[in-house]
């Protein structure tokens, strides 16, 4: 049964628009149901790439292709860690491949196309340039080999075509020293090895993902967003960090507040973990502009304090019988009479316990589930469940 609830991710395959062109498809969706594929999988070892740049692309072709070169090894390193797990049974890997690069006068598996659009026809399937910061465009696929075959466009940073929200000339070169072409990059490289909006898959929350559907645009916009990026983690693993800190208390009338019973004075609360597991702590600013923390409670984790784990799929390979890269013999029958296959997934924890609060003594229920860069906290109050306490109103 487990399987069939993650299979209700890949509805969003049905919810899409579609294109014009024929085989073409760009960011995760359209009428073709394998236009989400990723473009590459294990039985394809290598992939030759070029670049070609515009004029009025700032970054020079060398300090591109050392970005473009980063941007692979970093999914390569992200996806090694989930890379094998499968619900379907039959194990997919993602970014296994050998890049090389090449001139653009052979046959190549993949173009970057710097603040360039080639002819008419990327022209019209582009569209609107000045309304687009990138796009990852796979332009073919063999259903047999299950390969696809594209460019990946970058944004010219001035001239007519430039993304018209950009927030200044020359971007690409300047801004964090080339970091934000690294940014888009890596947000277009995440659909080509298969990954489709964040935002699409898990509920949103405070903190930018690498694959939120407004990450390109919102990053070139707005430098403070990419300001606040050390390095992009795209939350593959699931360990827990000793300390959580959920959101500022800005909703009095949120759940939280009579459920973990928060003295109406504080702004926000945090998490701190232990082995036997969370001290909870009130935390407010002072007069003297200093945080003022204070315990009000304390999670214990039931039984062997072992969570459940479930795994989500965030890759999907669909297929037609012409495919000859797996033997279907050996998985799981469902998803051959559906015709597609799950990927790599990420693991969601949850976690069962009892809310001990330290001034009166009360205990309910809770429950803590923590999915990539996300805890949903849920539990019982006044006889009632609460899915989302942070979230929802009392
Ligand atoms: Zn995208």
């Amino acid at each position: 049964m487990r399987n069939y609830l993650k299979v209700s991710v890949i509805i969003y395959f049905l919810l899409v628009n579609s294109q014009a062109f024929s085989g073409w498809s760009a960011n995760g969706g359209e009428l073709i149901k394998d236009s989400s594929n990723p473009w590459f999988i294990q039985n394809t070892t290598d992939v030759s790439y070029c670049i070609i740049r515009g004029e009025n692309f700032s970054l020079d072709e060398d300090k591109a292709d050392r970005q473009i070169r980063q941007a692979i090894h970093f999914w390569k390193l992200h996806f090694a860690k989930i890379n094998g797990n499968s619900t379907s049974g039959i194990s997919i890997k993602i970014a296994t491949q050998n890049f090389t690069r090449t001139s653009c006068a052979n046959d190549v598996d993949l173009v970057f196309q710097l603040g360039v659009l080639l002819d008419d026809e990327q022209n019209s399937f582009i569209r609107k340039p000045t309304r687009l910061v990138a796009a990852a465009v796979r332009t073919s696929y063999d259903e047999v080999n299950l390969r696809g075959k594209g460019f990946i466009y970058i944004s010219p940073d001035s001239g007519p075509n430039r993304f018209e929200s950009m927030i200044e000339n020359q971007v690409w070169s300047f801004h964090l020293s080339g970091k934000l072409f690294f940014f888009v990059l890596a947000h277009e490289m995440g659909h080509l090895f298969g990954l489709s909006h964040w935002d699409m898959m898990f509920p949103k929350n405070s903190y930018p993902h690498v694959m939120d559907s407004d990450f390109p645009e919102s990053i070139v916009s707005n430098p403070k967003i990419a300001a606040n990026f050390e390095y992009l983690d795209p939350k593959f693993g699931h360990d827990l960090s000793d300390e959580i800190r959920i959101g500022m208390l800005q909703r009095r009338d949120s759940a939280a507040v009579e459920f973990f019973h928060i003295p109406e004075i504080d702004a926000f609360i945090r998490f701190r973990y232990n082995e036997n597991g969370f001290v909870v702590e009130g935390s407010r600013i002072n007069s003297s502009h200093e945080y003022f923390t204070h315990p009000i409670g304390y999670v214990t984790f039931s039984r062997d304090k072992k969570p459940t784990i479930e795994e989500h799929p965030i890759v999907y390979v669909v297929y037609t019988e012409k495919q000859k890269v797996f033997d279907l013999n050996d998985g799981n029958a469902f998803f051959f009479r559906n015709r597609f296959l799950t990927g790599p997934g990420i693991l969601t924890k949850t976690y069962r316990g009892s809310y001990i609060s330290f001034d009166s003594a009360i205990t309910r229920p809770i429950w803590m589930e923590f999915s990539p860069n996300r805890v949903k906290i849920g539990g019982i109050l006044n006889d009632e469940i609460i899915f989302d306490m942070m979230n929802e109103k009392q």
